[in-house]
């Protein structure tokens, strides 16, 4: 087990949980020895929220919440921050007020690590982002299983006339056959709607769906054992947008709806998971502005991140 560091947690240049940084370029390019298993991105895209922006700062705000954490996960009894196999590779250079051309940066960015069987965690940014991350692991493995954990349901067709936005991302990405709906799942969903047909054509794009209330009385094992008879256990893409969190806990996000879960049950919902390999996760929607001075919300956030990385160290160790 690693000692304490040499020096105080807050000292040093910014990256995830004070892990090396190895830029993009250089990550895509490294052979098989010394590639990376899990490298953090940082995608700071935040014009196609529909209420309050700001999530392009959220990237910054999670790896300064990060350095709090340690390598040792108790619960998994498991090494999560293994120098070298862990890294931060900066952030995709992305056009802001471009959502286009942003989904294109993030493929091409993505894609050489998803081809070598790097995993990726993405830090966003607005939902957005994660359609160039699914065109990046479809484009070797196929369409994927999507695994979300998300207040919304993300399947609306467009907003004032955006067909390219962060509440419009999932039903983009089965279009361009990029997720199997069918092994796919949405869970969280809570919150009033535009119209009493949102869920249903959400469901009739071939998605599963658990609201808060299911999820709730599925509990932690429940939920992981549907998950894998869902999404199966190999390659899943696992998304969570913070707004599944109560505003209580997560307040500083696009679109906040009230009834979410705790910090614990979160914690709780994403350990479950255990058994899966993914092929990458993201953490989206955290807007930084909104924080209060205790920065709760990308604390949070930073652990979220810290149980993914802690989920891709047990599939490494299987
Ligand atoms: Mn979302
Ligand atoms: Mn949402």
């Amino acid at each position: 087990m690693s000692p304490p560091r040499s020096a105080p947690r807050y000292t040093g240049i910014r990256t995830f949980a004070s892990l090396e940084h190895v830029p993009l370029a250089a990550l895509a390019a490294a052979d098989a020895e010394t590639r990376a298993e899990v490298a953090i991105v940082g995608i700071p895209f935040d014009t196609a929220t529909s209420w309050r922006p700001g999530a392009r700062f959220a990237p910054e705000a999670i790896r300064s919440a990060s350095v709090l954490l340690r390598p040792w996960h108790p619960r998994h009894r498991v090494e999560v921050l293994r120098e070298g196999a862990v890294v931060d590779a900066g952030d995709v250079g992305i056009t802001p007020g471009n959502a286009a051309r942003t989904s294109d940066q993030i493929a091409a960015a993505l894609s050489p690590l998803s081809a070598e069987g790097t995993a990726t965690l993405v830090l966003g940014g607005d939902h957005t982002v994660a359609l160039g991350e699914l065109r990046a692991h479809a484009a070797g493995a196929g369409p994927v299983p999507l695994l979300v954990i998300d207040a919304h349901a993300d399947t609306w067709d467009e907003y004032y006339g955006e067909r390219i936005f962060h509440g419009t991302f999932l039903r983009r990405a089965i279009e361009e056959d990029l997720v199997d709906p069918a092994r796919s799942l949405v869970a969280g969903l809570r919150g009033s709607l535009y119209s009493p047909t949102d869920l249903e054509d959400a469901r009739a794009l071939g998605l599963e769906l658990v609201t808060i209330e299911e999820l709730r009385a599925l509990g932690p094992d429940g939920f992981a054992a549907g998950a894998r008879a869902r999404c199966g256990s190999e390659g899943v893409v696992l998304s969570f947008d913070i707004d599944a969190v109560d505003p209580s806990a997560a307040p500083a996000t696009g679109t906040p709806e009230v009834g979410g879960l705790s910090a614990a049950e979160t914690l709780a919902f994403v350990r479950a998971l255990a058994g899966i390999t993914f092929a990458g996760f993201d953490l989206v929607e955290v807007s930084p502005p909104y924080d209060p001075p205790a920065q709760i919300t990308s604390l949070l956030a930073a652990n979220i991140a810290y149980e993914m990385l802690a989920l891709a160290a047990l599939a490494r160790a299987r």
